[in-house]
């Protein structure tokens, strides 16, 4: 068993790519983001303030998340029995998901769950705090990046495949203002682990980007296809 702890900025690639690696290799992928906005969808729908640690804390013990894996539908997330896994990608939960981040009672409570996933199985969790909190023992680490110009490009596009209006503009913004946000929090901010490999995705395209990351895994791991 291993665990490859795959943490970066917002829009860097970490999710398309962890999820490609985690089926070449048959191991499980585990997307952190999606939980924190599976916590932040539940918030707006109570009609609370995603930033207020004072009512955001309170719910915390009336929430179930559940991480379902297919080989087909690949990894799904269920609130509460509901099935969010689209809802959460909406842009507005990207904020609201940044914002109930900094809540210490919320990292505290997400903290076991995903430890415990890797406890049963092989690996590959993609975050901000995996390599430096979640899995500090993770046998890979990897800090993938990207300029912020690129990041907001592709995320561009993916809006554009999905119909969702928000301009080049706006979505740059957005990624500098998360970047920020997750820079600076005081409780697990957004930074590379010391033992993490650099990996910089600019002008490098999605399977160029798949290859290098089974390259450093195949290095630190033995076995792996
Ligand atoms: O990766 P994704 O964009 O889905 O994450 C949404 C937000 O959740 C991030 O902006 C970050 O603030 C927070 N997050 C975090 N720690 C993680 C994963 C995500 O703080 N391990």
């Amino acid at each position: 068993m291993f665990a490859v702890a795959i943490d970066g900025p917002a829009g860097a690639g970490k999710s398309t790519i962890a999820r490609k690696v985690a089926a070449d290799l048959s191991i499980i992928y585990v997307d952190t983001g999606a939980m924190y906005r599976a916590i932040g969808a539940y918030a707006l729908k109570k009609g609370l303030d995603p930033h207020s640690r004072e009512q955001v804390t309170p719910l915390l013990p009336e929430i179930r998340l559940e991480l379902n894996h297919s080989p087909e539908e690949g990894q799904r997330i269920f609130l509460n029995g509901q099935d969010v896994s689209e809802q959460i990608r909406l842009p507005e939960m990207s904020m609201a998901a940044s914002a109930v981040s900094a809540i210490p009672e919320v990292r505290a409570f997400l903290l076991e769950q995903q430890r415990s996933l890797a406890r049963r199985q092989s690996v590959i969790m993609d975050g901000r705090d995996i390599g430096t909190v979640v899995l500090p023992q993770a046998e890979v680490k990897i800090f993938l990046t990207a300029a912020a110009e690129e990041r907001a490009r592709r995320r561009w596009k993916e809006y554009q495949e999905k119909g969702l209006p928000d301009s080049y503009e706006a979505i740059l913004a957005d990624v500098i203002q998360r970047d920020e946000q997750d820079k600076n929090r005081p409780i697990a901010p957004l930074r590379q682990a010391e033992d993490a490999v650099l990996l910089d995705t600019t002008g490098l395209n999605f399977a160029q980007s798949v290859e290098k990351v089974k390259e450093i895994i195949r290095e630190r791991v033995a076995d792996v296809l």
